[in-house]
């Protein structure tokens, strides 16, 4: 049973909180627009997930669904119709703790022709490797979706989804929420640029070299 205030429940209640203003700062950050997008997070033998088709506006830290990993419904409430790939994520990669995902505009765009976002700019290797991959297109909510995504996020922490959108990854919700956000900038930068011309790529040497440098880069002692 859980003590009511033990470590796990007021991680449990933060987590929530945390959802809530994570969803709402999507929306204020042009990232989501509507009910479109959602995000997930890790806890010790479950996930929390934001509720399916409920406006940032009306969203609370109660209305934040758990499930467990087999995708029984813990309560309240009906959880995001991509809980599968949350799940799945989750599940799969051990490194993770949250999963968000948007239809913000740039990367949306690139997504609407399935194109993949080469190595343009030195901060792709924020995507984990030399490109953002995308994947073919599985209707929303689909296990087909997930399995797609788990595809292209193989040695990645964000890939594109084919005529839908994009979901980010991070060891924790602020590390996912800046990286969608960095994903959007950088589709914005990729677009900007074939505006211009035809972008130089970087190398898989150059982009070796920026992965190196990353792991050590800022304030992450990991
Ligand atoms: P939910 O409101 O069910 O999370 O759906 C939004 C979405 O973006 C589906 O891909
Ligand atoms: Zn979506």
């Amino acid at each position: 049973m859980v003590q009511p205030h033990s470590h796990k429940y007021e991680r449990e209640s933060a987590l929530r909180l945390a959802l809530v203003a994570a969803a709402r700062s999507l929306t204020t950050q042009g990232l989501n627009r509507g009910t479109s997008g959602n995000i997930g997070v890790r806890l010790a033998h479950s996930f929390l997930v934001t509720p399916s088709g409920v406006p940032v506006d009306e969203l609370s830290p109660e209305s934040m669904v758990a499930m467990d990993f087999s995708g029984t419904i813990l309560g309240p409430g009906k959880p995001s119709s991509e809980w599968r790939f949350h799940r799945d994520i989750l599940m799969a990669r051990s490194d993770i703790g949250a999963v968000v995902h948007t239809h913000s505009r740039y990367a949306t765009a690139f997504a609407c022709l399935q194109r993949e976002i080469p190595a343009f700019h030195y901060m792709i290797a924020r995507a984990g490797g030399d490109s953002i991959r995308c994947t073919p297109y599985a209707i929303f909510g689909s296990q087909a979706l997930s399995d797609l995504a788990l595809l292209a996020l193989e040695n990645r922490k964000t890939c594109l989804l084919g005529n839908h959108g994009v979901i980010a990854l991070g060891f924790d919700l602020a590390d996912a929420m800046a990286l969608a956000l960095e994903v959007e900038s950088l589709c914005e930068q990729y677009w900007s640029a074939l505006q211009l011309g035809e972008p130089n790529l970087l190398s898989a040497d150059q982009m070796q070299e920026v992965l190196e440098k990353f792991k050590d880069y800022g304030r992450r002692q990991d």
